[in-house]
């Protein structure tokens, strides 16, 4: 047990949580519930020209709906706040002079054209990846290179700057990866990182840096893609004098096709991709949480289902897995229906009208539906299909399964017709599913044909549909009058 462990998930809102941006808040959250401490919500709203209106409230409601409680964050603020980045003042650009004062980072005066010149210069001259670095800066318009009182004039006159990083020419960056082991990078393939912009907001780096320092965040635990800014911030550490946090960098999403799970491949291959599309598409929160903590992480056995109380008690940083790991949407539907199947026949119930659109679902009977969630809850995935496969229930077909037809033959009509005068005898308490079933046997035996002879023409009169529930029990549930009458009209329809 870690102690006073403080994470968090530092959002942008720029768009709807991305499944991607769930798993990393499932993550830190899981971390900070098994080491007892807390769980930590940031909003990185620096960058005004991406910011969404409502993407906030995405983020809150859909950290909400999978279960991960937010211990500080803008809603519920702890000693840290502000929670906000763009509430949190001129708080950055402290910063950011103590580290010109240091002599860590400069002022630069360049202007577009300049840059776009000076990255020209250096490709004709055989530099593929021009930076601002060490070596350029030298011969650029900054507070290293013009005399001091230039600089100041500049600055008394409200001249355009960034302040920059200066990050050392020759050094290994070096740090320990609670996933990945030991990392390192060379600085020389780094750029003099922009930490003020010209409007006078920090860069990602500097604000994200300077946050986790303030709101005391012991583990940062985040995605892999993030994993190249490491060595930046280790840098700004190292400048500001204070110890990073241990850092964990979480595999990639990987689409079941190759490579990285974007928005566009999720798009293409029917993978919902904000978490705002599972809310809608009603998937189980238990469900995409239980998938979500599986994809990167496994608890070192075979087990699969866990509760958020397991997965919570279960999670450790050591058994994430470094290679990426494929989204399988069978595997989430597989989850799906466990956690489906988990709920009473009365909370579906429940459920089922509270999404539904259909009146003669809303207004049925709920020990009815209830009955008819029994039947079908074993071969659906999702809770819609509940009503989709249930339907027949509650009003006769209208037209029958073009699929289906096929297996209504020559012989059927003869066949059902005997059926129908064996069952149309029965008394109204007889009608149950055993004897049902046995009336079925004494006609194909009479007629010496096979089970399914009478078997799917039967099921696609009453049921309109090639396969579903139990017949039988479904026959007793919808009652005499209605299969006598459903036998009638397909006998009509269907000659
Ligand atoms: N604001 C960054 C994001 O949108 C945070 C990355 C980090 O966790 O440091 O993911």
């Amino acid at each position: 047990m870690e102690e006073n462990v403080r994470v968090r998930f530092a959002p942008s809102p720029t768009g709807f949580l991305h499944i991607g941006g769930l798993r990393t808040a499932l993550y830190n959250y899981l971390f900070a519930r098994h080491h007892r401490g807390k769980f930590i919500l940031r909003i990185e709203d620096t960058d005004q020209s991406r910011y969404v209106e409502n993407a906030e409230q995405d983020i809150l409601s859909s950290l909400e709906w999978s279960g991960i409680e937010v211990d500080e964050g803008p809603a519920n603020p702890g000693d840290f706040g502000p929670y906000r980045q763009s509430e949190r003042g001129d708080l950055y650009n402290k910063y950011a002079e103590e580290l010109i004062e240091k002599g860590m980072a400069y002022y630069a005066f360049d202007t577009t054209d300049e840059l776009d010149q000076m990255r020209e210069r250096l490709q004709k001259s055989g530099n593929p990846s021009p930076k601002y670095d060490a070596v350029t800066r030298q011969s650029m318009k900054n507070s290293l290179t013009l005399p001091q009182d230039e600089v100041r004039k500049m600055l008394d006159e409200d001249a355009e700057y960034v302040v920059r990083l200066k990050v050392p020419r020759r050094e290994t960056i070096r740090f320990e990866d609670l996933i990945r082991g030991h990392v390192s990078f060379e600085s020389k393939g780094l750029d003099d990182q922009v930490l003020l912009k010209s409007d006078g907001m920090p860069t990602y780096h500097l604000a994200n840096v300077v946050d986790d320092h303030l709101m005391e965040i012991s583990h940062v635990i985040r995605g892999e893609e993030w994993l190249s800014s490491t060595p930046k911030h280790i840098l700004l550490y190292q400048a500001l004098g204070w110890e990073p946090p241990k850092m964990a960098h979480l595999p990639l999403i990987m689409s079941p096709s190759g490579g990285k799970l974007s928005k566009r491949k999720a798009e293409s291959e029917g993978i919902p991709i904000n978490t705002k599309n599972y809310i809608e598409q009603n998937y189980e929160p238990e469900a995409l949480i239980n998938f979500l903590a599986f994809l990167g992480w496994s608890p070192g056995d075979d087990s699969e289902i866990h509760s958020m109380a397991d997965l919570c008690r279960l999670f450790t940083l050591d058994r994430v897995s470094k290679g990426g790991a494929v989204f399988n949407h069978k595997k989430l539907l597989w989850y799906n229906e466990n956690y489906l199947r988990d709920q009473s026949n009365q909370q579906l119930a429940k459920r089922v009208k509270e999404i539904t659109q259909n009146d003669l679902i809303k207004e049925a009977e709920d020990d009815k539906l209830a009955k008819v969630i029994g039947m079908v809850k074993e071969r659906v995935s999702k809770v819609e299909e509940l009503i989709i496969m249930g339907m027949f229930f509650f009003e006769d077909p209208a037209e029958y399964d073009e699929k289906a037809l096929k297996k209504w033959g020559d012989d059927s009509p003869q066949l059902v017709t005997d059926y129908k005068s064996k069952i149309h005898e029965l008394p109204d308490e007889e009608f149950e599913a055993t004897i049902l079933k046995s009336k079925l046997e004494e006609v194909i035996n009479a007629h010496d044909v096979g089970f399914g002879k009478l078997m799917m023409p039967l099921r696609i009169a009453v049921t309109g549909q090639g396969f579903g529930p139990d017949l039988f029990s479904s026959m007793e549930l919808l009652g005499k009058e209605t299969v006598l009458r459903r036998i009638d009209k397909a006998l009509q329809e269907l000659g």
